[in-house]
């Protein structure tokens, strides 16, 4: 998908234009400003921090949330879904580069909510969706994208009643080669598409 978050929506009609029909957002704001005036059959994902008080200018247009990052996002999420009638897709993120400060579920939390998935009737879980270590170093890049492809294989084998859950969102402008090798199903591309 094209991560547009950085950009004018001229930037992104030009992409339409071209073809692309799948963008990301990552400000609550801008995600659904922009909605707003794009073309209808664009498909929107949101890939930033979603504050709970921001949901309902995401979760109406949002066809994938994938930076579902914490326990009480989710709860929320449900929340409005069972108050408005309405499933949201998630992908829920998963922490694996070295960096402290990134977001996402160790994969014990990760399993833990899998476990009560039946607990979110309002939300159907698509996958997970990660980010490497910030680093040129492609062997660290390589075992994070490694690590995270395995426990895809883990959790889909561990809840084959998670029918939908088939999507692995990992790779950005600067490592999406390295996430092709490692079953990504999608990759998350912004400066490579739109430039600096
Ligand atoms: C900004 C962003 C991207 C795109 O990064 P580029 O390096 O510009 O391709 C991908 N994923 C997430 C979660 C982002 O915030």
């Amino acid at each position: 998908m094209a991560v547009s978050k950085y950009y004018p929506a001229e930037a992104i009609e030009r992409a339409y234009k071209a073809g692309q029909r799948v963008f990301a957002e990552s400000r609550p704001q801008d995600f659904a400003a922009k909605v707003e005036i794009l073309p209808k059959d664009i498909e929107w994902h949101f890939i930033g921090h979603l504050q709970t008080n921001k949901l309902k200018l995401v979760l109406p247009y949002a066809s994938l949330v994938q930076s579902v990052d914490t326990r009480h996002l989710l709860d929320e999420i449900e929340k409005w879904g069972k108050a408005n009638d309405h499933i949201t897709d998630i992908l829920l993120e998963i922490h694996i580069g070295a960096e402290q400060t990134k977001q996402g579920f160790a994969e014990e939390e990760a399993l833990e909510i899998l476990f009560n998935a039946d607990k979110f009737p309002h939300v159907r879980f698509r996958g997970l969706m990660a980010m490497a270590t910030n680093t040129d170093d492609e062997s660290v890049i390589d075992a994070d994208f490694a690590r995270i492809d395995t426990f895809m294989a883990y959790v889909k084998d561990l809840f084959p009643e998670l029918e939908a859950f088939d999507q692995l969102s990992i790779g950005m402008s600067g490592d999406y080669k390295i996430a092709l090798r490692h079953g990504a199903t999608m990759v998350r591309i912004g400066t490579a598409i739109f430039a600096e």
